[in-house]
């Protein structure tokens, strides 16, 4: 991991636009390829999809931001026009551009798909606003759908599956959509901390069978009745389903590396399974309100913020688990 000049992001298509990155962050799935765990390329490769910035150029075919403009991206470049956009999943846009293949932990960035991807904030935010408007831009968007698969609401018990910054952000979605109780699977005490936080009622430290036997006993033997599973490993997505009650969801956005599902034992779980790369998009303009209202504060999920120069740094930090989730300023 290193910080090095690159050429200026310029317009390419007329529906693109620049922005100046205020401030950028590293993800959890940024840490995949970090470890060796994604193929190489064999040439050196920009990292980062979460940005928030203000808008340098437009192309001409640009409408609904303008330059000057504050705006929060999400990891996933959409028309937001399209059939799968207007459904709501505009992370799976047939014209879909993944913002790591462009990487934003960059001074600069161009945009595709600026008038789809972009969400102009009502104003210039305030400093201590952009933590939680950095985390708008994956993390919390990823939570909150991640709480919405797993049918988060009134009434409703919510395991999560999953202690970083998306299962922690997907505690505060399923409090805010009215969760009764809300279970977090959780070793470490400062991230227990921040769940209770958020919103966790009930904290289990143990993992796989032990802690979905846990949940059961919390709950009179039923299980919760939806479980976002926040990690993507083979032991997250069986505790996620094995946490959950036959005929619960599962909500599933942990990036999937490693798992296998046996048909058999899925049949007799009764479970539904609904996840992905979270339609960040869809759920923006909700979340920048929260956020501009001070409703939420999600930016409680960044514990080390470090300038650019020190990127290297914070992917260690996160790699081994010193920091749940590092801001990298200008
Ligand atoms: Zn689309």
């Amino acid at each position: 991991m290193r910080v090095e000049e690159r050429d200026m992001p310029r317009i390419v298509e007329t529906t693109d636009a620049v922005i100046r990155v205020t401030a950028t962050c590293i993800c959890g799935s940024d840490l995949w390829p970090y470890r060796g765990a994604e193929p190489l390329s064999s040439t050196p490769q920009a990292m980062g999809h979460e940005y928030i910035g203000v808008v340098e150029q437009i192309g001409s075919d640009v409408e609904n931001v303008k330059v000057g403009d504050f705006v929060v991206g999400s990891f996933v470049a959409s028309d937001n026009t399209c059939e799968i956009c207007a459904a709501g999943y505009q992370s799976r846009c047939v014209h879909n551009v993944m913002m790591g293949e462009i990487g934003t932990q960059a001074e600069f960035a161009r945009i595709p798909l600026a008038d789809g991807t972009l969400v102009a904030t009502p104003g210039q935010p305030d400093p201590e606003l952009i933590p939680s408007l950095m985390a708008a831009s994956d993390v919390l968007g990823t939570g909150w759908y991640g709480a919405v698969a797993a049918e988060a609401g009134p009434g409703k018990i919510i395991a999560v599956v999953g202690d970083g910054a998306v299962g922690l952000s997907a505690v505060l979605a399923a409090k805010q959509l009215g969760s009764e109780r809300i279970i977090m699977f959780s070793r470490h005490p400062e991230r227990q901390a921040l769940a209770r936080a958020f919103g966790a009622t009930d904290i289990v430290e143990g993992r796989g069978d032990e802690g979905a036997a846990k949940v059961k006993e919390l709950t009179g033997g039923y299980g919760a009745h939806g479980t976002v599973e926040a990690v993507g490993t083979q032991e997250s997505m069986w505790q996620a389903i094995n946490t959950t009650r036959p005929g619960g969801y599962v909500g599933y956005v942990g990036v999937s590396h490693g798992v296998e599902l046996d048909g058999l034992n899925l049949f007799f779980t009764s479970v539904h399974l609904h996840g992905g790369p979270a339609p960040v998009r869809h759920y923006l303009p909700e979340l920048i309100d929260l956020i501009w209202d001070r409703k939420i504060d999600p930016g409680k999920v960044f514990d080390l913020t470090l300038p650019v120069e020190d990127a290297a740094e914070g992917y260690k930090a996160m790699d081994e688990r010193r920091a749940t989730k590092v801001l990298l300023t200008f």
